[in-house]
Parts: structure tokens; sequence; C-alpha cells
């Protein structure tokens, strides 16, 4: 499956605020979720490009046409369309076109319910008095892309939906590009600092449990893996936890063992968070470390 290139659009915008809610503004949100998206991506040297960077309002027509001159109208196309729900429920849902299959979208969901969000369904959605056709235009006038809805939460739920929307987008977004990315086999790495593994060869559950402190049977939870068997390239989810990290900053006199040494952490760790491949240290070097 070849991959031309990404399309995401942040809904709304402009004079179209979308839902509003408990201090969210869907269109607000739904730029943040983008942007994030489209810098990862970037990272991972995948082609991407944004409908709108900033706070403007788009017409459907305008929408679809920026759509379509960006990568074309094939189906080696993904186009990521970036919402928020309102109607007080509560959980995330992904919509795909008529023309596409739920793989991507299910996907997508598994990776945001891995990130704390419950997921609610993955559909398609007809127009009524033209049941062959699709009922949202960025289905519907996006011929053959491959152009999926997703709906992140609620702003007006009574449940956590809120609190999850404001603290959690970025993970949610991460999980996109994860999903993204195993759906077209584009090598991913997670961002410095996450709690993620990309399985290489040799490794094994035991061999991962036993690096990272944890066991197995974490693993296999965290993970909802039912077999022992690992692929290369697949990513596990390491801890539950991925903001115990401090950033340090390397002083004069400092060395790989006198930082790991003073925050009770290990060189081979700090190297390991840190991509580092030699024990050479810069003055003003940021460090990420584990503080846990
Ligand atoms: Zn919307």
């Amino acid at each position: 499956m070849a991959l031309k290139g990404i399309v995401i659009d942040p809904g709304h915008g402009g004079s179209d605020p979308g839902a509003v809610a408990n201090n969210i503004k869907e269109k607000d949100y739904a730029l943040l979720i983008s942007k994030y998206m489209y810098d990862r991506f970037k990272e991972l040297g995948v082609p991407v490009r944004l409908t709108r960077d900033t706070d403007i309002s788009l017409s459907p027509k305008q929408r679809a046409s920026k759509i379509k001159g960006f990568f074309g109208t094939g189906k080696d196309v993904i186009v990521i369309s970036n919402h928020l729900n309102a109607g007080k429920g509560d959980g995330a849902e992904v919509i795909y076109a008529l023309r596409n299959t739920g793989t991507l979208s299910k996907k997508i969901l598994d990776e945001i319910e891995k990130e704390g969000q419950n997921a609610r369904k993955y559909y398609q959605l007809r127009l009524p008095n033209n049941p062959i056709k699709d009922y949202y235009f960025i289905h519907r006038d996006t011929p053959n892309n491959e152009a999926v809805i997703i709906e992140y939460g609620f702003v007006d739920s009574p449940k956590d939906d809120v609190e999850q929307i404001k603290n959690d987008y970025k993970k949610y977004a991460e999980a996109v590009v994860r999903a993204v990315c195993n759906y077209k086999g584009i090598k991913y790495t997670a961002p410095i600092g996450s709690n993620y593994y990309t399985v290489k060869k040799g490794d094994s559950l035991w061999s991962i449990a036993n690096k990272y402190g944890t066991t197995i049977k974490k693993l296999k939870e965290i993970n909802k893996l039912s077999s022992d068997l690992l692929q290369i390239g697949q990513v596990l989810k390491i801890g539950d936890n991925t903001d115990n990290y401090l950033m340090y900053k390397v002083v004069k006199g400092d060395s790989l063992w006198s930082i790991a040494n003073k925050y009770k952490t290990t060189v081979k760790k700090i190297k390991e968070i840190n991509k580092l491949s030699s024990d050479l240290l810069q003055i003003g070097q940021n460090l990420l470390i584990p503080t846990n």
C-alpha cells in the first residue's frame, strides 16, 4: 500500500467554532491536534499538508479543493479530518468513507483507547436523500482518497471527556500517528520521553520487560496482546505514565555516570531515552532523565 501523502484537516475555524462547551472550542483543539500530527509526520519523513494552520474560515468547497490540490485524488492519499463531538456522549468515534474499509478506523480507535479514551464506534454514514453518497462532504468530495473523520471526545460530556480533551489531546494525536504508520507500514519512532518501544530483531517480551523494569504480564495487559509473539517493527507501550521524566541541562564537570548517580538511574537508561550513541556530553545539552 503506497502512500503519496497525508492531508490533515483541522475541522471548522474562523467564524465557525464548531462545538463549544466547558471552555472548549472545537476549532481550537482541532487545530492543536492537527498541528501536533503535522509536526510528527514531518519528523517521520511522511509528506504531509494542512488545510489550515491558523484560525481561518474555510467553506466545504475550499476545503475539498485544497485537499485535492495537495496530493491529488488517488487512493494513496490519506485525509484525516480532526473534530470534537457534542451531544453529551462520552468517547471517541471514527467515520470512514463508503468507498473504504474500516481497517484504518479500527486501528485509530484501538490506539486512542490505549491512551485512556473509550472507543465508541467506527462507522459509515449515508446521505439520507441519496444513500449511495456519503453524508459528510469530506468523504463525498474527496473522490478516491482514504478519508476519515475523527471525533476525539464530547465537549459537553457529563463524564470525563472534558478533562481528557484538555489534558490528553496530544496523546490522542500521537495515537493516530501510530495507527497510520502501522496501517501504511511506515517506520514509527516514538517521540523522546514517551513510553513506547519499537520491537527490534532479537527482542522478546521477556527481554523488553527486563530492560524497562516491568513484567511480561503487564506488557501484555497494556498492549492487549493475546500471544507472546512479537513482530519486528511492532510498537509496544511500556508503561502507563508518560510524564515521569525531567529535563536536565548538562553543566561543566558532568558525566553520564555522575548524572545517573545523582538521579538514581543508569547510564544505559539515559543513553537509551536520549538516543545517545556515545558517552560524550556537551555543556548546555538537554537530557531527559527518568525520575521513577
Ligand atoms: Zn466538527
